[in-house]
């Protein structure tokens, strides 16, 4: 059997960053990654521009992760978004703070900064290991599955940095759950978390309008009301703004059986005023028309309001500007898990000690998304994985640095 000094399975951002610190600090560090290449779901994140934080007011920012934001204070506090644009410029990338007040690196993309922090990693001489699935424990040991057959190596620390259950095939598929379980460890259902909701489009609709845009509409649920846009999708609805009530949708869906995403299809306007327009049409214009002018709705929006109201011709123009103002949305389930920018639930926080730890597991220590929190897009999750990957590196180098007396 192999000896490391620190075993980092999972060469995504917590993973790296873990190793960045230990590796800094003069251990011996190894990181063990299934993939033939690390951090795949970071360079696909990069794909659309690679938002890596965000530049509202702290306090703000420290409370976007729901029930974890408390339990997760400590490791922002250590790594704030302004640490994270410092840590991307001392790599050479530099960052900008995009209208929605989201951060960006300015190339919009993901390698040029992975390329950095590689090479800072192996001049700190971590080393990466790919193609090596951990299985599970045996023993002592860690298990992995290698293209030469298993091996096991054996680690005075390990993390596990292992990500959720989102996007399997870039190697994040929470086969870390069962093995875990076994060893008395806790996990919150794995759900989607940032995802589309199927609904109940006609065929007509789809054949018609899957795949464009619905454009400044404001959208409430329980999370609130926000501005923006989404898609139609051949299943449902996709996009920012779906993305930002799906963790509500998701939880009214699983309480209730069913939930809505009630649209303004015409937020600029009140809806006496649309009224007003819509009754001065008259009658002898097309429906279509008297929509277009009188409420400047036509094309995909127009359709969305048809396709939800039957009889929509029959309405008063009151009852019509009410809809425009507050159009029922019916979503059905969440999109599948797979299919979800990121997962909520992961391992409880009451299973870890304050340094990342599992208590059921001394010297075995976690990070990033397969933790039990959730955060809206915008940056957040990066921030997140990145300073819990910090967190548990501090945890390992306190662990390791222990007076021997206390190893047992
Ligand atoms: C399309 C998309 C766009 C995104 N855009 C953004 C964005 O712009 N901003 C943002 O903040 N977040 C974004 N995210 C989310 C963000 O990428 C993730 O939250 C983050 O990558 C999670 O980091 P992690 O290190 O915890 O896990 P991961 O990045 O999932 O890394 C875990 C690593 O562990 C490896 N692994 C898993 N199981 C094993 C095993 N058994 N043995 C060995 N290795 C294993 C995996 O192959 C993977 O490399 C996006 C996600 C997606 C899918």
């Amino acid at each position: 059997m192999q000896q490391e000094d620190i075993a980092i399975i999972g060469g995504g951002p917590a993973g790296l960053m873990a190793a960045e610190v230990l590796s800094g600090a003069g251990w011996a560090v190894t990181v063990y990654e299934a993939m033939p290449t690390v951090a795949r779901k970071f360079l696909l994140a990069g794909k659309s521009g690679l938002n890596i934080t965000h530049s509202e007011p702290y306090a703000r920012f420290a409370n976007r992760f729901g029930a974890a934001s408390e339990r997760l204070r400590p490791a922002l506090d250590a790594f704030s978004p302004d640490d994270m644009r410092a840590w991307a410029s001392g790599l050479g990338i530099e960052t900008f703070v995009g209208s929605s007040g989201r951060v960006f690196p300015t190339a919009m993309k993901a390698s040029p900064l992975l390329r950095a922090w590689l090479r800072r990693l192996e001049a700190q001489g971590a080393k990466v290991r790919t193609r090596h699935r951990w299985i599970g424990f045996a023993d002592d040991g860690l298990v992995f599955a290698t293209p030469d057959g298993p091996t096991t190596i054996r680690s005075n620390a390990t993390l596990l940095a292992l990500g959720g259950a989102s996007w399997p095939r870039l190697g994040s598929d929470a086969s870390w759950v069962d093995p875990l379980s076994e060893r008395g460890v806790s996990v919150a259902p794995l759900r989607p978390a940032n995802c589309g909701f199927d609904v109940d489009w006609s065929d007509f609709f789809i054949s018609r309008f899957a795949g464009l845009p619905i454009k400044s509409v404001t959208a409430t649920s329980d999370a609130g009301t926000f501005p923006g846009e989404f898609v139609i999708s051949r299943d449902g609805i996709e996009g920012s703004l779906v993305y930002a009530h799906a963790a509500s949708l998701r939880d009214r869906l699983e309480r209730d059986g069913g939930a809505v995403l009630t649209l303004d299809l015409s937020p600029g306007r009140r809806a006496d005023r649309l009224a007003r327009e819509l009754a001065r049409q008259g009658d002898k214009s097309s429906f279509a028309n008297r929509l277009r002018k009188g409420a400047g709705l036509e094309g995909v929006k127009a359709a969305l309001l048809r396709e939800l109201t039957p009889d929509l011709a029959q309405h008063s123009p009151d009852d019509l500007a009410r809809l425009i103002k507050a159009l029922p949305l019916p979503v059905l389930r969440p999109r599948p898990i797979a299919e979800a920018i990121s997962s909520a639930g992961g391992i409880h926080w009451s299973d870890m000690d304050t340094g990342y730890m599992l208590k059921a597991l001394p010297g075995v220590f976690v990070a990033g998304e397969m933790l039990d929190w959730e955060a809206p897009t915008g940056g957040y999750l990066l921030t997140a994985c990145m300073a819990t990957g910090r967190a548990a590196a501090r945890g390992i180098d306190s662990w390791l640095s222990r007076p021997q007396s206390s190893n047992s």
